[in-house]
């Protein structure tokens, strides 16, 4: 008899997983449920060459319809908003009714909000999907003064795309380094800088009291008591696990949907996949939860093989980027959790990396250089902390010294 194999989420890791699955298992129906009324697309243009009006709409979409009418895979948009995990069921709020006998939920995650007054809940615009990147470029294009609540990659990455749009940029964040304590200060104060040579304004310490709205600008009071004047606002204060509908289940959630390294979740025939998954990586022998591009797609691809029958450990190496303005920033691994930092290089016109070592061995890394600089030594990087490597340290820290003489011991 066929399975009906249904993906809860029409995103990356949800359309990697179904054409996994086609590829092992050519007799299930497979059904993509998906919200937004488009086929999945890629999100990290978005915030960069998408704004800048170097990709569009088209350029976004992983696969055409006719790739999956060809792999029978079914795509349906509609936005899920009950789930049965008992009788196997998912249902509408019109109720119609979903059936299935194996459920990847791939639902993502979504932005945090900040806690405004009624009459400004309307004025404060956020940047997870297609339409509001659609808005936003629409909205900025007869403002000026811009203000980005939030120094995180996607605040700086919108930071970084509205100043080329020679817009006058103030980012506010209420930490004291850019892009939060995973990134090393030293290699988030040479994002700053960046910033600060195209113009931009960047505020740390310091948190928003109040914003008041003036006729067609905006008051924004900080706790220090100095005030910004703005045209437009967007926050990028972080964003959480999509969970809210199976949080009366006894699906079992910890930021996010428990997993193990086949991508099961607690209850059986359900699987989860990408953001919303916090899954345990035999490696790093924890739990974690990522929110990046290369995750998305091989968690997907990791439980389409499981869930066609192929048993599959999640081994991958954590990978993500950000581009601002010229610069490339990888990171690769885990970078929490480390007794010794070495340094690699000192010019962002040549890469400077800072590797993240315990007990010898590489956990991760955190690169950034001019575009082109520092992916390869990232690359290696992974590849070095795949092997669990001891490394000479000699190496790691001169540059003219190839990374790739320690893969070869
Ligand atoms: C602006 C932006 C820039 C980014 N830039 C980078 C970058 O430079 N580098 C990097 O590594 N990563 C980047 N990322 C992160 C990367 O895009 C995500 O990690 C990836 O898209 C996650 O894929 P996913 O399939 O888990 O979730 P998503 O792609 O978010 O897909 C989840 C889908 O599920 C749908 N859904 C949710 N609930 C329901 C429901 N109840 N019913 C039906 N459908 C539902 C959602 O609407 C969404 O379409 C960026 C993300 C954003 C938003």
């Amino acid at each position: 008899m066929k399975n009906n194999i249904i993906i809860l989420g029409g995103g990356q890791a949800g359309i990697y997983a179904a054409r996994e699955i086609r590829q092992n298992d050519s007799e299930s129906n497979i059904k993509i449920l998906g919200e937004e009324n488009l086929l999945p697309y890629e999100r990290p243009p978005l915030s960069k060459d998408f704004l800048l009006d170097k990709k569009n709409e088209e350029d976004l979409y992983f696969y055409s319809d006719e790739v999956l009418k060809k792999e029978n895979i079914d795509f349906e948009y509609v936005s899920i908003t009950k789930v049965d995990f008992e009788n196997k069921k998912l249902f509408t709020k019109n109720d119609e009714v979903y059936f299935y006998d194996s459920l990847l939920i791939s639902t993502g995650s979504e932005n945090k909000k900040l806690s405004l007054d009624n009459n400004l809940i309307n004025d404060v615009y956020y940047l997870r999907n297609l339409e509001e990147a659609k808005t936003i470029k629409d909205k900025v294009l007869n403002k000026n003064k811009i203000t980005i609540i939030g120094g995180g990659f996607i605040g700086l990455e919108i930071a970084s795309s509205l100043s080329q749009l020679q817009k006058k940029v103030t980012v506010i964040e209420i930490g004291d380094q850019l892009m939060g304590r995973i990134i090393p200060k030293q290699i988030a104060d040479l994002v700053q800088n960046i910033h600060l040579e195209h113009g931009n304004e960047i505020i740390l310490n310091k948190q928003i009291d109040k914003i008041i709205k003036k006729d067609d600008m905006y008051e924004i009071l900080l706790n220090d008591n100095s005030l910004i004047e703005t045209d437009f606002l967007i926050a990028g204060i972080g964003s959480t696990p999509s969970v809210k509908l199976f949080e009366n289940t006894n699906l079992k959630l910890n930021n996010g949907i428990t997993t193990n390294q086949f991508c099961e979740t607690s209850i059986k025939d359900v699987y989860a996949a990408g953001d919303v998954s916090n899954f345990y990586h035999p490696l790093y022998e924890r739990n974690i939860r990522l929110e990046s591009y290369q995750h998305a797609q091989n968690h997907g691809i990791c439980a389409g093989k499981n869930i066609a029958g192929v048993k599959t450990e999640y081994t991958s190496i954590p990978w993500m980027w950000s581009d601002q303005f010229n610069l490339n920033l990888q990171l690769t691994g885990i970078c929490d959790d480390y007794d010794e930092i070495i340094e690699r290089g000192n010019d962002i016109n040549n890469g400077v990396i800072y590797f993240f070592l315990k007990n010898k061995i590489i956990r991760g890394a955190c690169g950034l250089g001019i575009a082109g600089k520092v992916g390869r030594d990232i690359r290696i990087t992974s590849k070095l902390t795949e092997k669990n490597t001891i490394v000479d340290k000699q190496i790691l820290s001169d540059q003219n010294l190839k990374l790739n003489k320690l893969i070869q011991k």
